[in-house]
């Protein structure tokens, strides 16, 4: 079964067609990457997905029901995580606090319930941090961690929502080459763990090609390949648009 269907997805900004006609499936547990050149139109697919771009045309549909018209806070409740490209947390709080938050707002909680080092949901944040590689990090407050570690705390943060599909635009910006290829393999092991599917954007080809199921190419807003590493690699219009050759 699909767990996400897009269906001739369109969004013009201005005279720009972002995003032109794309259709694709996401099957439940796939680990799936949207590459293209920038501008491609990944960010704006990424956005119309959960919800804070309305498209022009074109459908979504998430286990079979229609995304179309959704708040953001709707989809996100309906099992889609996100996580962006400008890592962020409140850096107020600490580590923990964080995903306590995370996990409050899950449980659909009162916020002004909330009390700074509240035993709330400790241990189930704890296990979260744990399965990021963050434990020993947990009381300590967010300003003070590196920016890879940020990516991993928003990763438990995306996690604590209990997320069927997570969308990731870019997990990866900003960092040095072995931690992309750290957070990757932390984030693949993650969801075959848990079973759920991940769409993300990555400019590392070699950690596309190591890591992707199956891989989408994006070029100035249409769909121009769809398959495995071997495919998008020995694929003609991918490596005159993508790679120059
Ligand atoms: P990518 O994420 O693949 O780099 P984007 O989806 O961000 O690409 O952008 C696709 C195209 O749409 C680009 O030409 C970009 O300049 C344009 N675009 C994206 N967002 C907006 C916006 N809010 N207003 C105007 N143009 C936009
Ligand atoms: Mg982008």
């Amino acid at each position: 079964m699909s767990d996400l269907a897009i269906r001739s997805l369109s969004k013009t900004f201005g005279g720009v067609r972002a995003v032109n006609e794309v259709s694709f499936d996401i099957k439940r547990g796939e680990f799936l990457a949207l590459i293209g050149p920038n501008g491609a139109g990944k960010s704006t697919c990424f956005n119309m997905i959960n919800g804070q771009l309305p498209p022009d045309s074109g459908e979504i549909l998430f286990e079979g029901a229609k995304l179309n018209g959704k708040k953001p806070r709707d989809i996100w409740r309906l099992g889609i995580g996100r996580t962006f490209q400008v890592a962020a947390t409140f850096n107020s709080m600490t580590v923990i606090e964080n995903v306590q938050m995370a996990l409050i707002s899950h449980a659909n909680q009162v916020y002004r319930l909330w009390k700074p080092a509240s035993s709330l949901h400790r241990e189930r944040a704890l296990e979260l941090l744990a399965q990021v590689g963050m434990q020993d990090a947990a009381d300590r407050p967010s300003r003070e961690l590196a920016y890879g570690d940020v990516k991993r705390v928003e990763l438990a943060i995306a996690l604590a929502n209990d997320p069927r599909l997570l969308l990731m635009d870019e997990p990866t910006a900003g960092m040095a080459p072995k931690e992309r290829n750290d957070l990757i393999a932390l984030v693949k092991r993650l969801v075959i763990e848990k079973g759920i599917s991940v769409l993300f954007t990555e400019h590392s080809m070699d950690v596309v090609f190591a890591f992707a199921d199956r891989i989408i190419v994006l070029a100035r807003g249409r769909l121009i390949a769809d398959g495995d590493a071997k495919s998008i690699r020995d694929n003609p219009q991918v490596r005159e648009v993508y790679f120059g050759t």
